[in-house]
């Protein structure tokens, strides 16, 4: 059925630069290799003691030291040199390490550059104003992402840790409550749902993902099915949250859309945006991760942000695919109150459309394939 609703997903395989730019992904959704969280649970931990008895430290320490062999491992399982079949389980792994990080880091929350700091096992809120339950809002195959993720079993999380203006998910990203509560097991069933369902991959979006990034990370202990795992946020991650993602997600999908610091805080309430998300995407493209980034075009905002944006992923990540989105809409605070917004209160026109895709192309971005 998906093949009649979009044959692009199909055909968009047939172009170099997408076999390129994401060949590990495509081996991983066609079943030919583990995903990369599969990996994980093959890396052993060399310790004598449980890992709740060690600081936070020396867990950092543990977790250098066993991403650089999940590293060498994964690059042999890349290359076909090695299977996992014949690892045998290790006692303590490294998936193991990475969701005993991600509680203790939820005591004094820093997942997100926000860096709240507030213990949220105990019921205490941040910004995001979640305590440590995650919600679901909905989860389906989506037909309606970039070509190569089509169809894509995306799971929406409530809630978020930006406030954008003009957010075309309000009613999930603005209200902690909605949806249903779901636990690390209920998510991984509903993970294995999807993929015999048809997903290509496993889609964590909200709101954004980073708030419950412990409840995705713990889920992944309850299940063993093969499939591509894509972080589809805002990437305004903290470093430490980076860390626990990279050697999980095969494919990262972020949203650059901001080209300097005004115009996120004004419209999104983002501090130090760029800096901070350009960080992170450099960090998941330089340690390999294939990637997917997301530029919405807005309406005025094309020499303060979409040129910016622009030139950066070209000058950073040039073997990124980019999706240079033309489907801006006034909607929630910028629909209520389209005076205080005077900037963004209308429809792109088709020049600024146009002058967006000239840019991309003049700077010989891999836009095509994905916008
Ligand atoms: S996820 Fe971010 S916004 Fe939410 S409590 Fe943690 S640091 Fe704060």
């Amino acid at each position: 059925m998906w093949r009649i609703l979009r044959p692009d997903a199909v055909r968009v395989w047939n172009l170099e630069e997408v076999r390129d730019s994401l060949r590990w992904y495509h081996m991983v959704m066609r079943g030919e290799r583990p995903a990369k969280y599969l990996i994980c649970k093959k890396v052993a931990l060399e310790i004598d003691k449980p890992l709740t008895s060690l600081s936070e430290d020396a867990l950092w320490k543990l977790h250098r030291e066993a991403s650089s062999n999940f590293k060498a491992l994964w690059r042999k399982t890349r290359e076909g040199e090695v299977s996992l079949e014949e690892l045998s389980d290790p006692k303590v792994s490294y998936l193991d390490l990475k969701v005993e990080l991600a509680f203790r880091m939820l005591r004094k929350c820093e997942f997100c550059e926000r860096k709240c700091g507030v213990d949220r096992l105990k019921g205490e809120k941040g910004f995001c104003k979640l305590d440590s339950n995650s919600r679901v809002a909905s989860y389906f195959l989506h037909m309606g992402e970039e070509a190569p993720l089509v169809p894509s079993g995306t799971i929406f999380f409530t809630s978020c840790n930006s406030s954008c203006v003009f957010c075309q998910n309000w009613d999930i990203s603005q209200d902690p409550l909605s949806g249903v509560e779901v636990s690390p097991e209920e998510l991984a069933n509903i993970m294995e749902y999807l993929r015999r369902e048809g997903a290509k991959n496993i889609n964590f979006v909200g709101g954004d993902p980073t708030p419950h990034l412990h409840n995705i990370v713990k889920a992944l202990k309850y299940t063993d099915v093969n499939v591509p795992l894509l972080w589809n946020s805002n990437f305004y991650m903290s470093l430490k949250a980076c860390e626990l993602l990279i050697d999980l997600m095969d494919i990262a999908l972020p949203d650059l859309k901001w080209g300097n610091d005004r115009c996120a805080l004004r419209l999104s309430k983002l501090p130090n945006y760029f800096k901070v998300v350009t960080r992170n995407i450099k960090l998941f493209y330089d340690s390999e991760v294939e990637t997917i980034i997301r530029h919405l075009v807005l309406p005025s905002h094309l020499n303060c942000c979409t040129r910016p944006v622009l030139k950066w992923i070209a000058e950073n990540c040039p073997k990124a695919l980019v999706n240079v989105m033309d489907q801006w809409h006034p909607d929630y605070l910028v629909a209520r109150y389209p005076e205080k917004y005077p900037d963004i209160s209308r429809y792109l026109t088709e020049d600024e459309i146009k002058e967006a895709y000239e840019e991309a192309e003049r700077l010989k971005l891999r836009w095509r394939a994905v916008s």
